[in-house]
């Protein structure tokens, strides 16, 4: 089963939320799983290597979601199997005063992975279509243009060797209530508790339009939208890892060829 077809959001599909289960787990039990997760890393570090000797292009995983929907589990999952020299994770937050002042793709550009690393933004240039959408951060005129001049820099990016995979961790509204629950009530949680995730989740409603616009505008054939069912931890990483092995394999990575003649070589 090819994980990618099963969770691509198919390039002007347009996306209701309504038609998509997130505990969804494609028949696949939990103890089962393990296993293949632990497959999968290996299968990733191996790949990642080939990337990283071969030099030439870079991989960029996208991350959105709403709060608690595990981006940070995904991270420390995917990234188990990462060579720290060449992966990078980005975390996009409340724009700084010099990234304010310039175009809102300034601070995204400089953190796309350089040839042979693999890139992971936790959170990303989507927020400029989502948060700023949903509190009206900027007027309707600025951010409503940005879905075609975000697909506009994502088909740039893929035609200068930058493989990119967004995800969307998809959780239910009671999903999400068990999970700050949990941080209040699990005193080792308690450090996970943000006031501001509380409210937040008053605009899930006009969140999920603001995902729904994205996934339905800005999954092309360069730069696919996955929606990963997250209510279920141990299925959104088997997803993402398989997705991420998926497209990596077709990349046909190669290690490069010995620059010298190594028949003439002896090691003393
Ligand atoms: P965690 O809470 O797990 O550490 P997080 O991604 O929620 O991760 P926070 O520091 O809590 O990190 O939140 C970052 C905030 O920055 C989010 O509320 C996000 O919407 C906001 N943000 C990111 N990009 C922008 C942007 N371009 N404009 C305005 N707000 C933004
Ligand atoms: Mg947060």
């Amino acid at each position: 089963m090819k994980f990618s077809k099963l969770f691509q959001v198919k390039y002007g599909k347009k996306v209701r939320f309504s038609h998509y289960d997130p505990s969804f787990t494609a028949g696949f039990k939990k103890d089962q799983v393990e296993k293949i997760l632990v497959k999968d890393i290996a299968s990733i570090v191996d790949l990642e290597y080939r990337l990283y000797a071969e030099g030439e292009r870079s991989l960029l995983i996208v991350l959105q979601a709403m709060d608690s929907a595990g981006k940070d589990g995904v991270i420390r999952h995917v990234m188990s199997g990462f060579n720290p020299q060449s992966c990078k994770v980005t975390a996009f937050k409340v724009p700084s005063a010099e990234e304010a002042a310039h175009d809102f793709l300034w601070r995204v550009h400089k953190a796309i992975p350089s040839k042979g690393e693999i890139g992971i933004f936790n959170r990303s240039h989507y927020e400029e279509v989502l948060v700023v959408r949903v509190h009206s951060l900027q007027p309707k005129k600025v951010w409503s243009r940005r879905y075609d001049e975000i697909n506009a820099f994502e088909e740039f990016l893929a035609k200068n060797g930058v493989t990119i995979l967004k995800f969307f961790l998809h959780i239910s509204k009671d999903e999400q209530k068990k999970r700050l629950q949990a941080r209040l009530d699990d005193t080792k949680k308690n450090w996970k508790l943000d006031p501001h995730d509380l409210k937040e989740r008053k605009y899930w409603t006009d969140y999920m339009l603001a995902y729904e616009e994205v996934l339905s505008r800005c999954s092309t054939k360069r730069a696919p939208w996955f929606i990963i069912p997250a209510n279920r931890k141990w299925f959104r990483n088997l997803a993402i890892s398989r997705i991420i092995i998926e497209h990596l394999q077709a990349m046909e990575i190669k290690t490069p060829k010995p620059k010298f003649d190594l028949s003439n070589i002896v090691v003393k």
